[in-house]
């Protein structure tokens, strides 16, 4: 639920950001992994989050669908703040896909039972309704010869594709993409990576954790560069990758390129 007066969901949407994140932070315990984070993606928009292991990259997309609960700060995504007190987290998660480094997708279920899932139990859509939508998706992720297999008879890329075409399911209006291609032999990266290309220049929001910088350079319309908590530069991925204003960029980017 929204506070009072506040606008409903998808009123007036046009010029607001898709994702609006302000003074994030977030601890465990003792230990400040994100130390106030403010940016925001606006609708359409690609941005790649880039930065060392242990920047919080994970950390800040796991805020921003509420996998975990900010320590302090603001995280509004198409304008509904999910950080109020009465938000309806599951309804706002909803609207938020999310592609994980490894694919968790349900081993006894084929790939287009693993799309249909979801839809049948979150949306209560019939099934010939959600396998439809799932066939389409599968083709969306160059699958169609593959609806009937199970996890184990695709490679690792194939399960991503599957995984993304899960989350496209839901009707996301953010995708969150945590390294997707990490855990990939790098035959395979190109197959996950064209898919998320056409996803973008069919004008998906994305949020994109990457270490793929040719990705980044042709993709995002902008790179934000985390390291230790805090967003140290951000703008086009001419600038940020190819002439960094910062010494910590660029030994990061001398480490990666
Ligand atoms: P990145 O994705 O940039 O590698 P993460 O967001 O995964 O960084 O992690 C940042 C820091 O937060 C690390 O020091 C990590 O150990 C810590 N961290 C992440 N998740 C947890 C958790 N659930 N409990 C405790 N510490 C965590
Ligand atoms: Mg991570």
């Amino acid at each position: 639920m929204k506070g009072a007066g506040e606008p409903a969901a998808g009123a007036g949407r046009a010029g607001r950001s898709a994702v609006e994140i302000r003074g994030l932070r977030k601890s465990f315990g003792t230990n400040e992994v994100l130390r106030g984070v403010d940016f925001h993606v606006a609708p359409g928009e690609v941005v790649c989050v880039i930065g060392p292991s242990g920047s919080g990259k994970s950390t800040l997309l796991r805020c921003v669908n509420l996998l975990e609960e900010p320590t302090a700060g603001t995280v509004r995504v198409t304008g509904v703040d999910l950080t109020g007190p009465e938000v309806d987290i599951d309804a706002a998660r909803r609207r938020i896909g999310m592609v994980f480094q490894s694919f968790n997708l349900f081993p006894h279920l084929t790939a287009l039972g693993n799309v249909v899932i979801a839809q049948r139990k979150v949306l209560r859509r019939a099934r010939p309704e959600a396998e439809r939508i799932a066939r389409e998706l599968l083709e969306r992720v160059g699958l169609a010869d593959k609806v009937g297999s199970y996890p184990a008879q695709l490679s690792g890329g194939q399960q991503q594709r599957v995984a993304i075409a899960r989350a496209l399911a839901m009707g996301p209006e953010v995708m969150l993409f945590d390294e997707p291609t990490s855990a990939l032999d790098p035959e395979l990266v190109g197959d996950v990576l064209g898919v998320m290309r056409g996803l973008a220049e069919a004008g998906m929001t994305m949020l994109v954790v990457t270490h793929e910088m040719s990705f980044a350079r042709e993709v995002a319309d902008r790179v934000v560069f985390m390291d230790g908590g805090v967003i140290v530069e951000e703008g086009p991925p001419s600038r940020v990758i190819d002439d960094p204003a910062h010494a910590r960029t660029r030994a990061f980017l001398s480490r990666v390129l």
